[in-house]
């Protein structure tokens, strides 16, 4: 197991040169995340507001081309959903009838309309619109640190960390904040991390059009940490590379450094 992680990161193996001093390099700084937080607030007041779950079963996001149509079609009931949770409490050895347990399966329910409220955000429409008057502006794109909580469509467990994104522009740039948004978007529904990492990169490569995409996401799995092999601390590097990070290996090489850089 630890061979297989140890495979997929970067670092020991890759000869990484000194950053270029005239790179235009947007750190996820900390006004940006007090803004990011305060937008996410705003998201999680607007999820609250939609108290009737039926009224999200029409919203079909484009990109969430993984949520089955008659899944979406035929969402349970807030009830149904409810009495699911009794019956994992139950499953777990537990009496959903005792007095701290009672109003549990109501704000379960009402937390994974927070958790998993990626499913109702349409990923490609956070990108649509782009920044004009930086139009012109054509060098590397660079977003760092971008944190994130998802959980593991294997076990439901939370998986979290930090995501790394990249591109070029050719037609403009998007408000940063929007890049946060994407990966807030596909780390709220079940997901490997493979997948969310290609589902970033995708949705920038087809809506910003960009000359070349990087995306890397670093996480740990709870589910490895708390079960099975029982593992903390262990973090897995996933990457994707469109475009000239693909065709170029010194492209990756650049945005490997810049991801690292600044970095203990
Ligand atoms: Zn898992």
């Amino acid at each position: 197991m630890d061979a297989a992680l140890k495979s997929l990161s970067y670092g020991a193996s890759r000869p990484v040169p000194e950053a270029e001093p005239s790179l235009s390099v947007m750190r996820n700084d900390n006004d940006r995340v007090v803004a990011s937080l305060a937008e996410r607030r705003a998201e999680t007041a607007a999820l609250e507001v939609a108290e009737d779950a039926t009224k999200d079963i029409a919203r079909k996001p484009a990109s969430a081309t993984r949520v089955p149509e008659g899944i979406a079609l035929a969402r349970p009931s807030r009830e149904e959903a409810e009495a699911a949770v009794r019956t994992l409490l139950r499953w777990a050895g537990d009496d959903p009838n005792r007095e701290g347990l009672l109003d549990t399966p109501a704000r379960v329910v009402k937390a994974y309309g927070q958790l998993f409220g990626g499913y109702d955000v349409d990923a490609d429409a956070l990108l649509e619109r782009v920044f004009e008057e930086v139009e012109g502006y054509s060098d590397i794109v660079l977003v760092r640190d971008i944190p994130f909580y998802s959980h593991c469509e294997h076990h439901m467990v939370p998986f979290m960390g930090l995501a790394h994104i990249a591109y070029y522009p050719t037609k403009g740039v998007v408000g940063l904040s929007k890049l946060a948004r994407v990966v807030d978007t596909f780390a709220r529904r079940l997901q490997t991390q493979e997948t969310m990492t290609a589902q970033i990169a995708d949705v920038i490569e087809s809506i910003l059009k960009p000359r070349g995409v990087a995306v890397l996401v670093e996480a740990e799995h709870l589910c490895m940490a708390m079960r099975g092999v029982q593992k903390a601390g262990v973090s897995t590097i996933t990457t994707q590379f469109r475009g000239a990070f693909r065709e170029d290996a010194s492209e990756q090489v650049r945005f490997l450094t810049l991801v690292r850089g600044g970095k203990a």
